[in-house]
């Protein structure tokens, strides 16, 4: 049925082709007169094609637009997700700034500890050679490492800061270290438990045995015999037995320069190669060697020259 009426549209080939190509329907009644109706089937294919493509232009321009649309939305998509990344980026960004700041100020203060800690050290050792004037040594170098900060350089210059401050407190260490030793090992303090009265200074005292003055290296301290005797610091006991005008005597290196001699003792507590504490019973006080009664004579050496040691008794 379909064939057949495709048929009928069909344009017939060869010389009848170049004819205009009519479908005629004719409609008979009877008792009237026929009607003719004429169909240009060329006109209707026209109006076919054109329709055709009319239906082709629409589609093609609602395909492009609702492809445009979709292109906008994945391009707006794609710039949000691009905002966001940014947005992480700057808020990093700022953190690690705030880091860096944070960085910064930490190696400041830590800075500023190190420099309080040389202060505090520089201030030890200059104090107590204030009260030791005798001990006057070369100073040491003061003052602090000027460390500039750039808080945009800070990652960069902190690994420089930090073997700065590293070497100042490995410096700062032995130091302190050899300050502290140096305190310990400082003989201070009474050679006698008790309150003994002194009965000849350090210095020019006239001769308690004859005519004339002498030159006198220590402090007597006036203590009955069998007086226990301590060592003034610790240290090693490098002399212990009679030695003409000391009688029997201690001597004690205590280092740092510093040695002790207590003499005229009636009894030893040590020998020589002993290592002894602060406050240690070294001997008994007596009347032995060049003495004019019982009696506790105290000498102090710094370096090889005695000192006076009325200073070093009234520290503790
Ligand atoms: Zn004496």
């Amino acid at each position: 049925m379909l064939l057949r009426l495709r048929d009928y549209f069909r344009k017939p080939t060869g010389r009848a082709g170049q004819h205009p190509h009519y479908l005629e329907i004719v409609v008979a009644r009877t008792g009237h007169a026929a009607h003719t109706f004429r169909i240009n089937l060329d006109t209707l294919k026209q109006g076919g094609n054109v329709l055709g493509a009319v239906f082709l232009v629409w589609f093609v321009g609602t395909f492009y637009v609702a492809y445009s649309h979709i292109s906008n939305m994945e391009a707006i998509a794609r710039a949000d997700a691009q905002a966001e990344k940014i947005a992480l980026l700057e808020n990093n960004n700022e953190k690690l700034s705030e880091e860096k700041q944070n960085m910064g100020q930490h190696l400041f203060s830590l800075q500023q500890r190190v420099e309080q800690l040389a202060a505090g050290v520089h201030g030890l050792v200059s104090r107590t050679r204030a009260k030791f004037p005798v001990e006057n040594q070369e100073d040491k170098p003061q003052g602090g490492v000027a460390i500039p900060l750039d808080l945009n350089n800070v990652g960069q210059i902190v690994d420089a800061e930090f073997s700065l401050l590293d070497e100042r407190v490995t410096t700062l260490l032995p130091e302190l270290e050899t300050t502290l030793e140096r305190e310990i090992s400082r003989p201070v303090g009474m050679p006698v438990k008790i309150q003994a009265d002194v009965s000849s200074t350090y210095g020019i005292r006239s001769n308690p045995f004859g005519e004339g003055h002498e030159f006198h290296n220590g402090i007597d301290f006036v203590a009955d015999s069998g007086t226990p005797v301590l060592a003034t610091a610790p240290g090693r006991v490098v002399a212990a037995g009679y030695e003409g005008p000391n009688g029997n005597r201690v001597g004690i290196d205590h280092g740092f320069g510093y040695r002790s001699v207590y003499a005229h003792l009636s009894r030893l507590r040590v020998k020589v190669g002993d290592e002894v504490q602060k406050g240690q019973v070294i001997g008994l006080s007596g009347n032995t060697g060049r003495s004019s009664g019982p009696h506790l004579h105290y000498t102090l050496y710094y370096n090889g020259q005695t000192v006076n040691p009325e200073r070093y008794l009234k520290v503790n």
